[in-house]
């Protein structure tokens, strides 16, 4: 019997969308998957093709396949078919959104994400021990406890993390793993402001700012994951997108909690379709208004990226050569920056 794989996709997608679906099923193979879940292919009906019981209907003659070079299954029995996505759904018979953050979830896995959420933990305990550190962030115009506290920023001295974590019984191949320590055993923050960056809750990546003469800007080697502190800020219908987490960090602190960033100028496929999730939302980009206009060049291809799914974009024009950090250091207030959104120009 030919085999067909009958699939359509939910409706009203866009490409950023697809590119991070796309992503999903490269990253977790639907055979790894269903083997995961105690799939036992009982007899292989080709070399690309895997036939074994259905795990979306009870039966007990095979008729699940599996076309392991297409990366799809269909199953004659129960007549359903598809690609990783499609399974996940029907076997966990969830809704579209939450299948796909579910197996996003899956992408970090747990022991890497109980070891940034340790990692996290020192760091923020350590802020509170060197004074340096809590300066610096009152020179960035941070200067709410409760507001540092609530973003979970710490502070990595350098040369202490190893010896914590092996003392917790991380072993030294997960710590070389995560990027947390390099391969010459050193501690890769060192001298920095901490942020750790979550998704969904769990913390995907630590950014570490220079508070010294080092390069400015350090992620851990990962995917930097979706936009900052979305499930606050998805609340909203309108968002201010910003380059940096200094940039979020007065904006929050100024009351604008409707602030999300991607920690640069390029949004990911993950990042730009968090901001397509939700239809008739309207962006306003407030990014680095830089001498050379590289910033506003940036912001001008952005706002025609979100305009191509959707979003309605407005560009905010910030005082020459100001950043929302240096604006709000340089003395703004929120009605300052409300000035300068109300004068935003939708492209
Ligand atoms: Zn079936």
């Amino acid at each position: 019997m030919p085999l067909i794989f009958p699939y359509a996709r939910p409706g009203g997608e866009n490409s950023a969308m697809a590119e991070n679906l796309e992503r999903l099923k490269q990253c977790i193979p639907l055979l790894e998957y269903l083997q995961r879940h105690n799939w036992k292919p009982c007899r292989a009906g080709s070399r690309q093709e895997l036939v074994g019981l259905c795990p979306l209907h009870q039966e007990t003659r095979p008729s699940f396949y599996v076309n392991v070079g297409k990366n799809l299954f269909y199953c004659h029995g129960c007549g359903r078919g598809g690609d990783l996505i499609r399974f996940v759904q029907l076997f966990f018979d969830l809704p579209f959104r939450q299948t796909v953050a579910l197996l996003e979830q899956e992408l970090t896995p747990a022991p890497v994400s109980q070891l940034l959420e340790q990692t996290a933990a020192f760091y923020q305990f350590q802020l509170h021990r060197h004074p340096e550190a809590i300066r610096y962030l009152g020179q960035r115009g941070l200067h709410d406890p409760a507001l540092i506290e609530e973003m979970g920023i710490g502070y990595a001295p350098g040369g202490n993390l190893r010896r914590h974590l092996a003392a917790l019984g991380y072993s030294l191949d997960l710590l070389l793993d995560s990027g947390l320590i390099s391969s010459q055993g050193r501690d890769a923050f060192c001298h920095r402001v901490i942020f750790p960056c979550r998704q969904r809750g769990q913390i995907v990546n630590l950014y570490g700012r220079s508070i010294g003469a080092a390069f400015p800007h350090r992620l851990l080697p990962r995917s930097k994951g979706g936009l900052f502190a979305w499930k606050i800020v998805s609340s909203f219908s309108t968002v201010i997108l910003v380059e940096g987490l200094f940039d979020l960090a007065v904006l929050w602190q100024a009351g604008f909690r409707n602030t999300t960033c991607a920690i640069g100028t390029q949004l990911t496929p993950a990042q730009l379709s968090q901001l397509a999730e939700r239809p008739r939302c309207s962006v306003y980009i407030a990014f680095d208004q830089d001498g050379n206009q590289a910033g506003q060049k940036g912001s001008r291809q952005l706002a025609h990226r979100l305009q191509g799914v959707g979003i309605r974009a407005h560009i905010v024009q910030l005082p020459h050569g100001q950043d929302p950090n240096s604006y709000f250091v340089a003395g703004a207030t929120a009605a300052d920056f409300t000035e300068c959104l109300e004068r935003a120009q939708q492209l």
